[in-house]
């Protein structure tokens, strides 16, 4: 079991830039990171507001002189200090992802950065450069890819389970903002303003992570797509509250993405459905310890997480924690995300190559990924949904 003991080495010194108090996903980092002992919360500028993140880190039990106001004086600050952090998580909204990932890097810092990373593949690319030219890890937390059923799936697809890909439909769809409830949530606020969301809303906050899966699972690149985009919501425009993409794949498959915040009704409905000439696979994250194998000509089947026939060699199926029939969720999948980022950064550490390369975990490339496809999908959209080639 990947997760079960604790690493012998000591954790990571680790901080945050954003997640706050009240913000909507700074819990989550916490607890994923810290789940398997891989790193420990030693500083932060957590909130736009130094007071408010003085009083929130002191709360989380940090001493206030490593509360910072900014996230310059941090980075300036603790490398002065023997025990000075060594990564830091970047969750804060889009518009300061790529300045604050830079300064990290620059500062020797492994870095987990939101998604989407930056608003254009040339600032991605710069990161990946930096990166390696520093010798540190940059991670992207597509927090529903530690989920142990898409690994399943992505070890079925590869050995040829469901025999050649055909038809994969993506989307993340839910309800939340079906109406125009920016007006009295800032966290629904920045995500429709262009200045700070980026070229995109719901492409960017939810279609990146089914598009990411489906591409986990499938190991296929796109090779021309054509989106249209709304703002059913007028006040949004120009950004989208509902987004169709059609995708052809360079195996001749083709697929669909359906990205929307206006699916009134709808909790999350994130689904990923693979069609193969032989089965096809179905993951749902409402469902996320479950499978779903229907093979041509036979009763459908439901594969459960943790059982003894799922391929215990995959990447992350070798992550279950408890057996099959206890539910795992999401802070399950964000802890099996931090683990990685835990052994590869140790492993950057150490100098151990061997290790980064055989342990899978979502890499700037994801990150550089998810950010093309919002470029390609505002080019078709933007432009009468022409078809446009996903690479230059
Ligand atoms: P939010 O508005 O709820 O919280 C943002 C936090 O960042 C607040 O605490 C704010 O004070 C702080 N902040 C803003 N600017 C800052 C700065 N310059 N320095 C320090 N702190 C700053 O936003 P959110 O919904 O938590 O989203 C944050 C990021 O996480 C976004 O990029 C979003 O796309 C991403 N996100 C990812 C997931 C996921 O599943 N991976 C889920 C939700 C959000």
């Amino acid at each position: 079991m990947f997760n079960e003991e604790m690493r012998s080495e000591q954790p990571l010194r680790w901080a945050m830039v954003g997640g706050g108090r009240g913000s909507q996903i700074g819990y989550a980092h916490r607890s994923g990171a810290t789940r398997d002992g891989h790193f420990q919360l030693m500083a932060g500028a957590f909130d736009i507001d130094a007071d408010r993140c003085r009083d929130f880190g002191t709360n989380l039990g940090l001493s206030a002189d490593r509360c910072y106001a900014d996230y310059l004086t941090m980075f300036t600050e603790e490398a002065k200090r023997d025990d000075g952090i060594q990564a830091v998580s970047i969750a804060t909204p889009n518009a300061t992802h790529y300045p604050i990932a830079m300064a990290a890097l620059e500062s020797g810092l492994h870095v987990v950065c939101e998604k989407p990373v930056t608003f254009t593949v040339v600032e991605a690319e710069d990161l990946k450069r930096i990166a390696q030219k520093h010798n540190r890890i940059f991670g992207v937390m597509y927090g529903y890819a530690g989920f142990q059923m898409i690994h399943q799936a992505r070890e079925m697809i590869q050995r040829g389970d469901i025999g050649e890909v055909r038809v994969i439909n993506m989307q993340f769809a839910h309800g939340f903002h079906a109406q125009e409830v920016e007006k009295n949530d800032p966290g629904a606020k920045w995500r429709m303003n262009p200045a700070v969301s980026g070229p995109t809303y719901v492409l960017g906050d939810i279609g990146t992570h089914a598009f990411y899966m489906a591409q986990l699972m499938t190991n296929l690149d796109v090779e021309s797509l054509c989106c249209t985009r709304q703002s059913f919501v007028k006040s949004r425009a120009p950004l989208e509250d509902n987004a169709h993409v059609m995708m052809q794949f360079s195996n001749g498959a083709v697929g669909t993405l359906w990205a929307s915040g206006v699916n009134a009704g709808s909790m999350h409905q994130q689904k990923i459905r693979i069609v193969g000439e032989k089965a096809s696979l179905e993951w749902w994250d409402e469902r996320p310890n479950q499978l779903s194998l229907e093979i041509q000509g036979e009763p459908a089947r439901v594969l459960e997480r943790g059982m003894s026939y799922l391929h215990k060699d995959s990447s992350a199926v070798d992550s279950d924690r408890i057996g099959g029939g206890h539910a795992e969720g999401f802070f399950e999948s964000w802890s099996n995300i931090y683990s990685r980022f835990g052994v590869v950064m140790k492993a950057a550490n150490r100098g151990d190559q061997a290790t980064i390369d055989a342990t899978w975990y979502p890499d700037i490339d994801a990150g550089i990924e998810g950010v093309r496809l919002l470029e390609r999908c505002v080019d078709s959209a933007d432009n009468g949904a022409k078809w446009v080639k996903y690479h230059d």
